[in-house]
């Protein structure tokens, strides 16, 4: 008993010297965490440099643009074929994916021997090799007749400059073929495909084995989006940012980034950490000073080090009685696999014996321990020095997505992860403590280097199809010139069927008279009220105007309209608005006052002088009742005298186009037309009496509120209506009316967007399919979507913050699409606001009868002012539809209070002097 508690306790002894002699010996190669840290924090420094235009030619890390744009999202379906060129052995494979929702795939490869005179030889004799072994490879599956895509996994440098095509930057590995760097090695590939005339193939992808490793395991995690290869080369790929991808074209998405990491160091960064055994083995290889990181990690180059380590050990009399032999002499005796052996630390020391007696070293228990601990601290800084160096990828993805935290999934292929016993274990853990803030997951990909080129070649084809059904579906809100020339035409006739007594009874533009005739002159002063009903808000508002000096004070309440007196009774919406004015005139201590007050009231009414405005229907989210057809002035009147609490002169109704363009033309006098592009579309301008036929008199001008947004109720652009107007004007609360306005304004463009999402989705081209319950949601997609959407600079996280809130879950192609349908939407609608404009502006050229109009709009309405596109378009458009006007845009500033507040001004100087 007491022996044998020697005997364990000599054997500890001994085992701890041997250990420490070791160690002490191979200080250099153990890492701590600090060194690990400073090594992430240059590797991140690295990527940087590798990503900028101007670093780039001198960065060590390339960052290759792959030209992937998108990871599988399970609906790729087909067969595809692809021959691996970069491993240990070459490989053909056949992969048959399935469209069938359980993400299942079928595989079936071939290996063939990779001969030094094909690795080591000439360009043309590789190619030739290459397509012998695949077309083997056909033969045995029975597949040569037939035309399958190719995927062309060939894992070395390229500089891509797009998916099918690749120019070697330099050999790696033990690669070293003559006339192939800076070649296209697909052409080469095609060029002796094509001496085959019974086969016939098309490569469609070429990747990089660890971008077939991220693919394949995305196929099965959608989270995985980096890959990374412990194999005889190391390497990895992530999916990084366009817009920090200065050397590809584009901002938006993400693009996969093949960091030919392997090169890290070639610069000296890694200088102090590389010991004099890294150095010799270096001098030793195909391509000295080059892949130091590599030469660092990689199963190509673990076993030489530790033969360098032991016959230095040895010279040094630490080991073998300090005999080397012959083998121990000789490059390449010690490989990858002996090390994983020696380090199987379950089974002894007998695994060690073993090797190291059959290279005629005869090694007593002391060395037997001390090779083993030899081996441990090499493979051990190689899993600390990847570890580093992944570290770095994720804390860079972390911070593209603006995460604290962060879940995702390393994708990883390579003998030596595979197949040693402890690297995977170290590896993992070392990842863990270096980036606390992200929770990783690592995936071993099943031949991912294969099936990966066809996954991405699959991934191609979905990508093309889907990218077929939402052109389609797209497709009729692309406007060309010719339609919206034929718009503003079609805008122009009914223009005129609107002033025209016989038509105008049934024109869809009515083109209503407001009885405003003068601009203001400057001379206007006074206390005024001015009501605004039919935006978003209901306003009560004081207005002091100031003669002379163009200035103007105002004061103003907001009032909530609660839906059910929008949609109740006229009585009670009226008793509610004059709550409303008695509570601002307390509020405002004018409680006896009577004050002249002008009504903006924006819904079409047809008057008879400005005072009178018979509502010709409700628009917009309004639909009170016993109200069509009656006076709004008198409505007013009688709620007030019903209160029986104060008493007003009301002296105008008045639009807000109509306001709009008072309150512009008070600063411009060239101002002679107003627009609104905010909850509603409409427009005003000043028309020549003469040719308004529905108004006695023929001096002047009177201001026209157009109310276009009732273009089209007479089917006349039904041939521009897409399905999804069609739906949101069946949804809406008026079906059949205001055509023009529902595909032009704020209250109905998210709502488009919506129906659009959902028919996406239903195809399967959005959102893995899945309508979320909120989607489904009337009007739960607002116009201020669009704006956040189309403006978002940050890599669409704007956008995925959004459709998180409706509950979809997005990726990052989704939010792609989704800026795309919004742009499409918004575009057309400002397209189609810029013909009716152009149609506008040229009647007024016409009127005047000049060669060039010089004219102002005064515009008003949250979308215009907003959105960040629809301004310039709609001005482009009416540029290029109305060449011979030049029309200047001008902001009002509250147009529907203060111009109400100047129309009665005006309306009260001109009865005045009509008094006088
Ligand atoms: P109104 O036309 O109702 O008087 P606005 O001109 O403020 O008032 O327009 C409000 C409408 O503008 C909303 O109904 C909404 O559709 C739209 N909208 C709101 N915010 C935005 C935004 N950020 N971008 C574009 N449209 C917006
Ligand atoms: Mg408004």
């Amino acid at each position: 008993m007491f022996a044998i508690h020697l005997l364990a306790f000599h054997f500890t002894k001994l085992k701890e010297d041997q250990i420490k002699k070791v160690d002490r010996y191979l200080y250099h190669m153990r890492l701590s965490d600090d060194a690990l840290l400073d090594v992430m924090a240059c590797f991140q420094a690295e990527m940087v440099k590798g990503l900028g235009r101007d670093t780039n030619p001198t960065a060590t890390v390339k960052m290759l643009p792959t030209f992937v744009r998108s990871l599988p999202d399970g609906s790729e379906n087909g067969e595809f074929l692809a021959v691996d060129v970069g491993g240990s052995q070459f490989r053909a494979h056949q992969v048959k994916v399935f469209d069938d929702g359980k993400q299942s795939s079928q595989l079936e490869s071939k290996f063939y021997p990779t001969p030094k005179e094909v690795i080591q030889g000439n360009g043309a004799e590789l190619f030739d090799y290459v397509v012998d072994c695949l077309v083997d490879f056909m033969e045995t599956k029975n597949l040569k007749h037939k035309k399958l895509p190719l995927g062309f996994t060939f894992s070395f440098p390229c500089r891509q400059t797009k998916l099918e095509e690749g120019f070697l930057l330099g050999w790696t590995k033990h690669f070293k073929v003559r006339g192939v760097q800076d070649t296209d090695v697909v052409s080469s590939l095609r060029k002796a495909l094509k001496k085959h005339k019974d086969i016939d193939l098309d490569v469609l992808a070429l990747v990089n084995d660890t971008v077939g490793t991220m693919m394949t395991c995305g196929y099965d995690d959608p989270r995985c989006e980096v890959g990374l290869i412990i194999g005889t080369g190391t390497n990895a790929c992530y999916m990084e940012d366009m817009r920090h991808i200065d050397l590809v074209e584009g901002d938006e998405g993400r693009m996969c980034i093949n960091t030919e990491w392997g090169a890290f160091g070639d610069d000296g960064a890694l200088d102090d950490l590389r010991t004099e055994f890294d150095r010799e083995l270096d001098l030793g290889s195909l391509n000295p000073g080059k892949q130091l990181f590599e030469k660092m990690i990689s199963s190509l180059y673990l076993g030489e080090l530790v033969r360098l380590i032991l016959l230095k050990m040895t010279k040094e009399g630490l080991l073998f009685n300090g005999k080397v032999s012959t083998a121990l002499l000789t490059k390449g005796k010690i490989e990858m696999k002996h090390v994983c052996a020696m380090e199987k630390y379950k089974e002894g020391l007998s695994n060690t014996k073993e090797i190291l007696t059959e290279l005629n070293l005869f090694p007593s228990e002391e060395d037997c321990i001390a090779v083993q601990h030899v081996c441990t601290i090499v493979s051990f800084r190689s899993a600390n020095l990847c570890a580093a160096a992944l570290a770095a990828i994720l804390t860079r993805l972390r911070e593209n997505k603006k995460l604290l935290r962060m879940r995702t999934t390393v994708g990883i292929d390579g003998g030596l992860y595979k197949t040693h016993p402890q690297y995977a274990k170290r590896l993992h853990k070392v990842v863990r403590r270096l980036v606390p803030n992200c929770d990783v997951r690592f995936v071993l990909s099943q031949s991912g280097s294969g099936k990966g080129a066809a996954m991405v070649t699959a991934v191609g084809y979905r990508l093309a199809a889907q990218r077929k059904q939402i052109d389609a579906a797209l497709a009729p809100f692309l406007l060309s010139l010719d339609t919206l020339r034929e718009v503003k035409q079609k805008m122009r006739t009914e223009l005129e069927y609107g002033l025209k007594r016989e038509t105008q009874a049934s024109a869809s533009v009515k083109m209503l008279p407001t009885y405003v005739c003068g601009m203001p002159d400057g001379t206007e002063k006074g206390k005024f009220l001015a009501l605004d009903l039919g935006g978003t808000n209901f306003r009560v508002l004081l207005v002091k105007i100031r003669s002379g000096r163009r200035s103007v004070q105002m004061y103003n309440k907001i009032f909530a309209i609660p839906l059910e007196i929008m949609q109740g009774t006229g009585e009670e919406l009226f008793d509610h608005i004059v709550q409303c004015i008695a509570d601002f005139l307390e509020y405002m201590g004018l409680k006896g006052a009577r004050l002249p007050l002008g009504f903006t009231f924006s819904f079409p009414c047809r008057q008879a002088s400005i005072d009178k405005g018979t509502l010709v229907g409700w628009t917009k989210g309004f639909k009170a009742t016993d109200c069509e057809g009656e006076d709004v002035v008198d409505m007013l009147r009688e709620a007030i005298k019903r209160r029986n609490e104060f008493d007003l002169d009301i002296v105008a109704v008045v639009n807000d186009t109509v306001g709009t363009m008072m309150t512009c033309g008070y600063e411009d006098p060239n101002c002679e037309i107003g627009l609104i592009a905010g909850t509603g579309s409409n427009v005003c301008y000043m028309e020549d009496m003469k040719n308004i036929e529905i108004v006695e008199g023929n001096e002047g001008k009177m201001c026209i509120n157009t109310e276009w947004g009732g273009f089209g109720d007479n089917g006349c652009i039904d041939n521009i209506r897409t399905k999804y107007d069609k739906e949101v004007d069946e949804g809406s609360l008026n079906p059949g009316k205001q055509r023009y306005e529902k595909m032009t304004s704020g209250m109905y463009l998210g709502e488009i967007v919506r129906q659009i999402l959902i028919d996406l989705t239903k195809q399967g081209l959005l959102f893995r399919g899945q309508i979320s319950e909120s989607l489904r949601k009337r009007s739960i997609f607002e116009t201020k979507f669009l704006s956040q959407i189309e403006s978002d600079r940050l890599a669409l996280l704007q956008v995925r913050l959004i459709l998180q809130q409706l509950g979809l879950d997005s990726t990052c192609e989704d939010s792609i699409i989704v800026k795309e349908v919004c742009g499409a939407v918004s575009r057309r609608a400002a397209q189609l606001c810029g013909a009716g404009l152009a149609a506008i502006v040229e009647k007024k050229r016409e009127n005047q009868g000049v060669e060039r109009l010089q004219t102002t709009v005064g515009v008003d309405g949250t979308l215009y002012k907003l959105h960040p596109h629809f301004s310039r378009v709609l001005q482009e458009t009416v540029k290029e539809l109305a060449p011979q006007c030049d029309v200047t845009f001008m902001l009002s500033e509250d147009g529907s209070g203060k111009g109400a507040a100047l129309i009665t001004a005006v309306a009260k100087r001109l009865h005045n002097v009509g008094q006088k």
